[in-house]
């Protein structure tokens, strides 16, 4: 934590950074059928998915509050989300549990006291059952979320535990939503844009044109609920790199 930010001297090299970002790992997201015969699904190795053109299912695991709520708490973050970035990206809330292949994988993560989930087991999980399954998978949770090495330290708390954590290239997130509407919002939005392609936090990097000093949702130490303008910038540009890559709209 608290490395010094990584320079970036302009706004265009800023762009074309997660411009290109976006353009290479939209690879991966290639439709099957675009594939020479499959080959990318041997090189992306069990759990690393194509995700990007079936977009993000939503499940709600051991949330505390009636559906709803739950439901309100996420189509807000999704409402925030979509409208700030105008992004069009396929995102949709299921029940829990899955009734489908996923269910082992949830079963998988938590510990048997269903008490606690774990970033670690889920990945193990998925690598296990090598699920073929489309689109990114985020949990949305009313469980502690044990914390991993490389995931932010919560909001002045015990940091055994994580408000939420998401890996984009594997098309897993996971977000503590069993807290204030507001903290619940606040982690949705950070966490799928991570999922989106976002993976540092604001700190982290610093651009010249840019204020270092805005509130942004990709600062782990707030609730806000909005990108800095900087980091839209960043978001907007990678998703233009993976429609460059794929042929597909991923704009309203
Ligand atoms: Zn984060
Ligand atoms: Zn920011």
């Amino acid at each position: 934590m608290d490395q010094a930010p990584v320079y970036y001297k302009s706004k265009s090299e800023w762009e074309r950074l997660w411009f290109n970002h976006g353009k290479h790992l939209g690879r991966k997201g290639a439709p099957p059928s675009n594939s020479r015969k499959n080959k990318h699904r041997v090189e992306c190795a069990s759990w690393s998915k194509v995700w990007f053109p079936y977009g993000i299912k939503f499940f709600a695991h051991q949330v505390p509050f009636p559906p709803d709520i739950t439901a309100n708490i996420w189509e807000r973050a999704m409402g925030l989300l979509f409208t700030q970035t105008g992004l069009d990206v396929n995102c949709s809330l299921r029940t829990y549990p899955p009734k489908n292949n996923l269910r082992p994988i949830f079963d998988l993560a938590t510990t048997p006291q269903q008490d606690e989930i774990s970033y670690a087991r889920f990945m193990n999980a998925l690598a296990t059952i090598q699920a073929r399954h489309l689109g990114a998978i985020f949990i949305l949770t009313g469980v502690h979320i044990r914390r991993y090495d490389w995931s932010a330290v919560p909001r002045g708390e015990d940091d055994k535990f994580n408000h939420g954590i998401a890996n984009m290239q594997a098309g897993v997130g996971l977000a503590n939503i069993g807290l204030e509407e507001d903290v619940a919002v606040s982690n949705i939005c950070h966490e799928t844009l991570h999922l989106l392609g976002f993976y540092g936090h604001h700190h982290d990097y610093s651009v010249r044109g840019f204020g270092d000093n805005e509130s942004c949702v990709m600062d782990p130490n707030n609730d806000h609920h909005l990108l800095c303008e900087r980091d839209l910038l960043a978001v907007r540009s990678f998703w233009r790199g993976v429609e460059q890559r794929l042929g597909q709209r991923f704009f309203r």
